[in-house]
């Protein structure tokens, strides 16, 4: 089953057009990897789905979730790495925040949130200050954030920047895992060897040609060369 369609999409930012007539669906569990050169558009590809108000034309359909139940990883920034909480409170701030008239999380949130920690094994450093933890902790907790908002899909932009080898190999790992328990992963990457290795589908984001289809397809399209 599709869970997202996306058909004859276009994104300006003013006049200027970052892609045009972009097609392609991800199907329920799926695991597709956008690659594309810098400024090809793929970060404004991700902002259009979550609907933050690029100007797009085109038609983009969700099914079983809305756009406030993507789950969402966005680049790194300075900001988030200081963010002055603890895991907890980081992991926590992925639900809608507390209710009306004063009521904090509920029960279910604080289940499940602590369900999400310990499938990504940071239950231990819950109570820990996050500015203090490492690269590759933090993208573990902010994945863990992510995937507390996530009802059937999670959204990634270039994950394991800045992450040191084997740290990128957990979290790669880990987001496999998700996949395999069903969740569908929608990943920005520039590591087109790893993304050919874990992912279903490739979209390749070109000013020319797009290439969207199976790893499989876009193997014999590049002839085996995926450097
Ligand atoms: P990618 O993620 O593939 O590197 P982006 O989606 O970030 O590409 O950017 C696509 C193009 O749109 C780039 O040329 C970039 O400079 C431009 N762009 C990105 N954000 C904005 C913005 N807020 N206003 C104007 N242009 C932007």
């Amino acid at each position: 089953m599709n869970i997202i369609e996306v058909s004859n999409l276009s994104a300006f930012y003013e006049s200027r057009q970052v892609f045009k007539n972009l097609d392609f669906v991800v199907k329920e569990g799926d695991y597709l990897c956008i690659i594309g050169e810098n400024g090809s558009g793929k970060t404004t590809l991700m902002k259009i789905l979550l609907g933050l108000g690029i100007k797009h034309t085109g038609t983009i359909k969700l099914t079983g979730f809305t756009k406030r139940e993507i789950g969402w990883l966005p680049q790194k920034t300075q900001h988030q790495k200081d963010f002055p909480a603890s895991v907890k409170e980081v992991v926590m701030s992925g639900f809608d925040g507390p209710g009306f008239f004063g009521f904090k999380y509920s029960r279910h949130q604080k289940d499940l949130a602590k369900k999400n920690m310990k499938l990504l094994d940071i239950e231990g450093i819950a109570e820990k200050s996050f500015s203090e933890l490492s690269g590759g902790q933090q993208q573990k907790v902010l994945l863990c954030r992510a995937l507390c908002a996530a009802k059937k899909v999670l959204l990634l932009d270039e994950a394991v920047t800045g992450l040191d080898d084997t740290s990128s190999d957990e979290l790669y790992s880990l987001i496999k895992k998700l996949n395999n328990q069903g969740l569908a992963i929608v990943m920005i990457t520039h590591d087109t060897k790893r993304a050919l290795a874990d992912a279903k589908h490739i979209l390749s984001l070109s000013e020319n040609a797009h290439f969207y289809g199976k790893v499989t397809d876009f193997n014999m399209q590049s002839k085996g060369g995926v450097e």
